[in-house]
């Protein structure tokens, strides 16, 4: 076990829940006015008074959001390169025991994808992958950044997890973001739901974005695969992890994603559903306790949420995905991971979020802001 994985155990996530279950909607407001929350305070945004007062948490995240982020969203799309993937993860429809249309794409027809969504707009995206040692080494990895990084500003990743040295050879390629989903950080959990494959191993996956900002990379997202555990104690441990990655890599920017289980070929029914109030919830909670961190929703949300989501304290959204290995081009040859809810142009998404008074953007601000 490594040091954030003794960190994280050794939070009494149960206990502060237990704890704040006995807080009143004054102590609930009393946060609210605060500066500085801590994981106690989390906590109490996360009890049954605070359910109550949902639209003043709500408010004061719109409000802090707007006061470190501006009005601005960054929109970016996903590119799944390859769903071979040799791990059984019970929810996934990627999961290597179940007889779907498999792909991976060469150069050529990366190319085409990422020439499809730039012509959208797009200058941010992200390279997705199952896991499969063979077909998708880190070489395979290597050519697909540097090709994509031709033709976009900005490239990030969400593959397996990888040790520093990889992480290293990648951001040499042009990555500046990797994303890598816990899924849960409930240890018991965590080894039902991933039954064969590398991706057993729950603490090499936990410690993969410190790895990650150890290799110099610029941001680093992580999250919690909303229905494979109880929600509240997965935002504590979340909040946690992020607090610690912030803590020991100041210079690498974290943020959160909220993945909710979807619709896929693994026909997986989530045993921990979270409702739209208790993901509403959830992302206004953490921005007050991550004033500065990156809250990220994809289109696993239908229109209705992301667009009140967006208001509340989002600042990156996906639009306009497939999640199928060469989807934009070829819709439907390849089994997608989850079925998409928010189906919408990203043209259209760009246009609801002017009209609810956001800024949608497209470019790579940050590397302007960089330097
Ligand atoms: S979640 Fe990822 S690692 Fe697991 S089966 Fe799906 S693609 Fe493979």
């Amino acid at each position: 076990m490594n040091d954030l994985a003794r960190t994280l155990e050794s939070i009494p996530a149960g206990d502060l829940l237990d704890r704040a279950d006995r807080a009143d909607e004054p102590a609930v407001r009393a946060v609210l006015a605060k500066e500085g929350r801590d994981l106690k305070d989390l906590a109490i945004l996360l009890s049954p008074a605070a359910d109550r007062l949902l639209e003043e948490i709500a408010a004061a995240s719109a409000q802090l959001t707007a006061q470190r982020f501006g009005r601005t969203i960054l929109l970016y799309a996903p590119v799944y390169l390859s769903n071979e993937c040799v791990n059984v993860c019970t929810y996934c429809g990627f999961r290597r025991d179940i007889d779907v249309r498999r792909a991976t794409l060469g150069l050529a027809e990366i190319e085409a994808e990422i020439r499809f969504l730039a012509r959208q707009g797009f200058r941010h995206l992200l390279l997705v992958t199952g896991e499969h040692p063979k077909n998708v080494d880190l070489e395979y990895l290597d050519a697909a950044v540097r090709l994509a990084r031709s033709l976009v500003p900005s490239v990030a990743i969400e593959v397996e997890p990888l040790d520093v040295g990889g992480y290293r050879r990648l951001i040499e390629a042009g990555i500046d973001g990797v994303t890598l989903y816990q899924e849960t950080y409930d240890r018991e959990l965590y080894a039902r739901y991933h039954t064969h494959g590398p991706k057993k191993r729950f603490d090499w996956r936990l410690g993969a974005p410190s790895r990650a900002a150890e290799a110099g990379i610029r941001r680093v997202g992580i999250g919690a695969l909303l229905g494979l555990a109880d929600w509240r104690m997965e935002t504590i441990r979340l909040a946690a992890h992020a607090r610690w990655l912030l803590k020991q890599y100041w210079r690498t920017h974290v943020s959160i994603s909220f993945p909710r289980i979807r619709e896929a070929a693994s026909h997986f029914a989530p045993p921990f559903p979270v409702s739209d109030r208790e993901l509403a919830r959830m992302v206004a909670a953490l921005r007050l306790i991550l004033p500065d961190a990156g809250l990220v929703l994809s289109t696993r949300e239908g229109p209705g949420m992301r667009d009140g989501l967006a208001r509340i304290g989002i600042t990156q959204m996906s639009a306009g995905s497939r999640t199928e290995p060469g989807g934009y081009g070829r819709p439907d040859d390849a089994e997608k991971q989850f079925m998409v809810e928010d189906t919408r142009s990203p043209a259209e998404v760009a246009e609801r979020l002017a009209a609810l008074g956001l800024d949608p953007v497209w470019k790579d601000w940050e590397e302007a802001l960089h330097g």
